[in-house]
């Protein structure tokens, strides 16, 4: 059945055999499913992990554009199609040059007629998709549905006279494209980044200080006021809990200031992260909680979703995040992402000596399986 914000994905899923993973399939039909018993232990993967729609139906895209392309200029991807390096270096192999993000704002310095441009899972802003019809050249848009129906109710609220308060990333590729869309539409937006910036602007946003703590990517309109008319959007691959703090915070705010009738006139929230995020959020902290002694996670470091992974599993039980399987150079050292630096750090002694040992793995919706296939081979190694 078709995903209803992604009305598109098709059979061409068939064609991405390229990163499915049979053992990924065996699991997923063993009994129970999802586990890997082993001599040394059990891996335990969570009843929901891996590729979305969305990334699916791009991916499918971008796969038949490829396929199909007649090999009269050249193929540009605007900005990397997913945040998964496996998935990015599969299409640079099939002779796709991938545009890196800041240059997709000076596309007409890279692009010719004759070239075939394919818009990422996250969209580009409004100026790119005008430039790209100056220039002339063939588009496939990849942009997700659950972010299009984004993008479409913000901009409502503004031209209904509400100002955006985003919770985001301000410079992650998705919440760019937000922000500019708003800002075409003659809105004005707010971008949050964290809980607590969101507790400083409902304690008071008049406060000088607050002001400070945004940088220029986080607002159009350094006179708006959060306290005037809202709309409140988070990104689709935040903290599902985190959304709805921000919720609850930004709701209280206004309650105290304007008494509840009025609250509900000047405010409005637009449901929380996407279903695909939440699905696999709930079910990694169903895994993770019914005990596992160390956690893997798999996929992109610049991926949003799968951090947010690995900051739940971080909860639970000692948890990594790799990007393959070739990170696990031994049982005593992998190369981890280190939120401290966004960047990878080797970690020691990771696998824990217990024996049997449980060993969680979770996967964001970025993942392709035949990286999660081998990296389940690779740990199946230390629990024979
Ligand atoms: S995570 Fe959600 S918004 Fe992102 S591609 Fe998947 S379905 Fe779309």
């Amino acid at each position: 059945m078709a995903h209803p914000g992604n009305p598109d994905v098709s059979s061409d899923e068939a064609a991405l055999d390229v990163f499915h993973s049979p053992l990924v399939d065996r699991l997923r039909e063993s009994n129970p499913a999802n586990v890997w018993t082993l001599p040394g232990g059990a891996l335990r993967l969570p009843r929901v992990f891996g590729f979305c729609r969305g990334v699916k139906r791009a991916l499918a895209m971008a796969d038949r554009a490829v396929r199909e392309h007649d090999g009269e200029g050249r193929i540009i991807l605007l900005g990397e199609i997913i945040h998964n390096p496996w998935v990015n270096d599969y299409f640079r192999r099939r002779s796709v040059s991938i545009l890196p993000h800041e240059e997709i704002f000076c596309v007409e310095a890279h692009l010719r007629q004759e070239d075939l441009a394919i818009i990422p899972a996250f969209g580009v802003p409004l100026d790119v998709k005008h430039h790209l019809a100056k220039i002339g050249c063939r588009t496939i848009d990849c942009s997700c549905g659950d972010v299009i129906r984004l993008w479409r109710w913000s901009e409502r609220a503004v031209s209904e006279g509400f100002g955006v308060l985003i919770f985001g990333r301000a410079t992650h590729d998705e919440t760019v494209v937000t922000k500019s869309r708003l800002a075409a539409a003659g809105g004005k937006y707010l971008v949050v980044e964290t809980l607590n910036q969101a507790r400083k602007l409902a304690e008071d946003p008049t406060d000088e200080r607050f002001r400070e703590l945004f940088g220029p990517e986080q607002t159009n309109a350094p006179d708006l006021d959060p306290f005037g008319h809202l709309a409140l959007v988070s990104q689709t691959t935040m903290l599902y809990s985190e959304t709805v703090a921000v919720q609850q915070i930004v709701r209280e705010a206004f309650t105290r200031r304007f008494g509840e009738d009025q609250a509900e006139q000047r405010l409005r929230m637009q449901p929380a992260v996407c279903k695909a995020t939440q699905n696999r959020q709930d079910a990694a902290v169903e895994l993770c909680s019914s005990g596992c002694d160390a956690v893997i996670v798999v996929g992109g470091f610049g991926s949003s979703n799968t951090r947010h992974l690995h900051a739940l599993a971080c909860q639970y039980a000692p948890a990594w995040l790799i990007e393959d399987a070739t990170a696990i150079t031994s049982p005593h050292e992998l190369r981890a992402f280190a939120p401290e630096t966004k960047t990878a750090r080797t970690a020691s002694d990771w696998l824990p000596e217990k024996r049997p040992l449980a060993l969680g793995v979770l996967a964001g919706a970025s993942s392709p399986e035949v990286v999660i296939g081998d990296v389940l081979k690779r740990l199946a190694e230390f629990l024979q």
